[in-house]
């Protein structure tokens, strides 16, 4: 195994999980050491312990049925729900913020030398410009993260980017279906469990491919 480290930005969502599984069981990757990182994004969508709990699930399934393909799983907490008595519209996009982590990562780790994203053929055929603009701005905050350093900066790499999102999902093993999650608005039960909204777009992107309904 060379020294080079990929390292994996997981959500627990389903693009990314799609990455981590590439990474994971695809002989391609398996020269280099894995880090997987998760960011607890609290903020005033309220996501976090519905990633987090989905998350835990899918990291133990793939160290439990995958032993031969060992990784490191380390996490970090991004908190902007302070920013709640300024009654603002905007707080961080969780693409600047995955940069900027990632950006601070390869810095500590000088063996990391790609960094995974979970962007898919979804996004570049759906996004547009808006998306294109958001995805530049993230590269440019990596590297002004990484700016200061002697080497060159690690490269992005996409290893789902020529699947959709429906595809990304197919392939899946059924627990790590189960347990990803992908709504932007959870509705938390009074048992601290998480139902998606079935309103948020991405809620009604799964839909149209969910073979049942939850
Ligand atoms: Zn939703």
């Amino acid at each position: 195994m060379s020294k080079n480290t990929i390292l994996c930005m997981f959500s627990g969502g389903i693009d990314s999980s799609g990455v981590l599984h590439q990474l994971i069981t695809d002989a391609d990757y398996r020269d280099r050491q894995l880090v997987v990182h998760h960011i607890v994004l609290q903020n005033r969508e309220n996501r976090a312990q519905a990633e987090l709990d989905s998350v835990a699930k899918i990291i133990d399934y793939y160290q439990k049925n995958y032993s031969e393909r060992p990784f490191i799983y380390t996490e970090s907490i991004f908190n902007t729900s302070g920013f709640a008595p300024l009654s603002a519209d905007r707080f961080p996009f969780d693409m600047d913020v995955c940069a900027f982590i990632a950006g601070n990562l390869a810095v500590a780790r000088k063996d990391v030398r790609q960094i995974a994203m979970g962007r898919t053929k979804t996004d570049v055929a759906s996004g547009g410009d808006n998306f294109r603009q958001r995805m530049e701005r993230a590269q440019r905050i990596f590297k002004a993260v990484y700016c200061l350093e002697a080497e060159s900066a690690p490269n992005y790499i996409f290893p789902a980017i020529n699947m959709s999102k429906k595809e990304i999902w197919q392939m899946l093993p059924t627990p790590v279906q189960e347990e990803s999650w992908y709504c932007r608005h959870p509705q938390y039960q009074s048992d601290g469990s998480a139902m998606p909204c079935k309103q948020c777009t991405t809620c009604k992107e799964v839909a149209k491919f969910l073979p049942y309904e939850e």
